[in-house]
């Protein structure tokens, strides 16, 4: 906005009229910021990759031919506890990795790859949702399919509903594998009414959810289970260039006796070499070794494989982005640019979602929609906050109740909230001390109320700009 000279919120709204929905402190790849300048009658040139760390990145890659092909698909497994996630995780890659001629010892790097009918399969071996939120909160996209494990003795549970909740607000599809079919108390059929409830509709219902009856522990239905994934992967055209540098996202990081920093990365564009040069947070360096969890080694890594990769200068976090660049000079400057980056923002306080600065964002056309996290004491009460805010006006912002629960407020809650831009409403509940923590370091805005009136007339205030600020 600067460079052009107009005001952001009219850049954002061309941004918006071109289908591209960017905050302000998102960042625009090059192709499109000069697609955008042109739009408003100004030649954009790209001479020295000085002008920030965006264009020092999208410099650092090198251009690849823009020749997608397809990628196998990354699953997460949910549900809730004793559900059977682990025993699902572990039946499928006992069955189907003895099937591949495995390389060794096998590793545990927090993701498996497994093959069916010469298609591969990516899992992420931590099952649960609040994995996956922690990673979305970090603005890390991994997975692509959900298998949603309820358990056919047992049913519909809150973690199965949070699970649901969670998936929906990352848009993930689902595809639910009911389990536990081998006793003798499972009932199917209640469990598909329980979850039509959640808007899960089976295919046989006339509706659009995958469900595959299976067993973990007799390993019944588990090719099944495997085809519907790939099945769901050919209808999201899931893709990805291998020519490319690598760029991918660390799933697990730990600090190794013998090898020093080993990070899991799910490579999701480009192929990793061992000796690339790259850029993790704020850590440079160059590739020595990866490690897959067959065991054994490999020099490189395609899309949607999750390798381990040793030669790191320290151990990043979960969700840090992975980049390959040109060379270790280039991987050093992007590095410290980010670790002051990283100063400035700690310095300039909030920037997440909250009732306080809502209209100030309104107004700036950097919200269009408000997501709400909704606990409370009683499941009623939870419900009848739902309807009054569905009854709210929409023309300014649209309300969007995103997870609707009883019980005190947890971390995954805030998770939840930190991931989707959500502001936390408690009706009558308190949040668990680490979750008050995890609020306060990941910014996200916490609203107490023990009267629905009161909820409901803040955030009719906060979206006209009324809200008396609380400090
Ligand atoms: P998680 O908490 O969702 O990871 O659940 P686990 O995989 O730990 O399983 C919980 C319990 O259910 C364990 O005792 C498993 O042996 C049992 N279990 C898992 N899958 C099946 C199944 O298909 N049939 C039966 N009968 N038991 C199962």
């Amino acid at each position: 906005a600067e460079a052009v000279g107009q005001r952001p919120a009219d850049i954002m709204k061309k941004l918006m009229e071109s289908g591209q929905m960017l905050t302000l402190n998102q960042s625009m790849n090059l192709e499109l910021a000069g697609l955008i300048a042109e739009e408003l009658g100004v030649k954009v040139e790209v001479t020295a990759p000085k002008a920030g760390e965006e264009l020092l990145e999208e410099a650092a890659l090198w251009k690849g031919e823009e020749k997608p092909e397809p990628r196998p698909p990354v699953v997460t497994i949910m549900g809730h506890v004793d559900h059977g996630k682990t025993s699902l995780l572990d039946a499928i890659r006992q069955t189907k990795v003895a099937e591949q001629e495995a390389g060794g010892i096998t590793q545990h790097i927090g993701a498996y790859s497994i093959e069916l009918h010469g298609k591969r399969i990516t899992f992420l071996d931590t099952p649960g949702h609040e994995a996956f939120t922690a990673m979305r909160a970090r603005g890390a996209k991994v997975t692509d399919i959900v298998i949603l494990v309820v358990a056919a003795d047992d049913g519909v549970m809150p973690q199965t509903i949070e699970a649901i909740n969670h998936a929906t607000a990352a848009n993930v599809p689902i595809i639910v594998a009911i389990n536990k079919i081998d006793k003798p108390e499972a009932n199917v059929e209640r469990v598909k009414h329980a979850l039509a409830e959640h808007n899960l509709i089976s295919e046989a219902w006339g509706g659009q959810t995958i469900m595959v009856e299976v067993s973990a522990k007799k390993r019944q239905n588990l090719d099944l289970l495997l085809e519907m994934v790939l099945l769901q992967a050919d209808v999201l055209e899931l893709r990805a260039d291998p020519r490319k540098p690598a760029k991918g996202t660390v799933i697990e990081a730990r600090l190794d006796r013998g090898r020093g920093p080993v990070a899991t990365v799910l490579v999701q564009e480009g192929t990793l070499k061992v000796g690339d040069a790259y850029v993790v947070g704020t850590y440079s360096g160059r590739v020595r070794a990866l490690i897959p969890a067959a065991g054994g080694k490999l020099t490189e890594a395609g899309p949607s494989m999750a390798v381990g990769v040793v030669g790191l200068t320290g151990v990043p976090s979960a969700g840090d982005t992975f980049l390959v660049v040109k060379d270790e000079r280039m991987a050093r400057e992007i590095a410290e640019s980010r670790a002051q980056k990283q100063r400035a923002a700690e310095l300039a306080g909030p920037a997440k979602v909250s009732l306080d600065d809502l209209y100030a964002r309104i107004k700036q056309g950097d919200i269009k929609e408000l997501a709400l996290v909704i606990k409370a004491d009683v499941q009623g009460s939870s419900e009848a906050l739902a309807v009054a805010i569905d009854k709210l006006p929409s023309e300014v912002v649209k309300l969007r109740v995103i997870h609707n629960g009883v019980g005190g407020i947890t971390e995954t809650d805030v998770l939840l909230a930190a991931a989707s831009g959500a502001i936390v409403i408690g009706f009558n509940v308190r949040p668990e001390p680490k979750a008050a923590a995890l609020a306060e370091s990941e910014r996200v805005d916490i609203r107490l109320y023990s009267v629905i009136y009161d909820a409901i007339a803040d955030i009719k205030a906060a979206m006209e700009g009324l809200l008396e600020p609380t400090f």
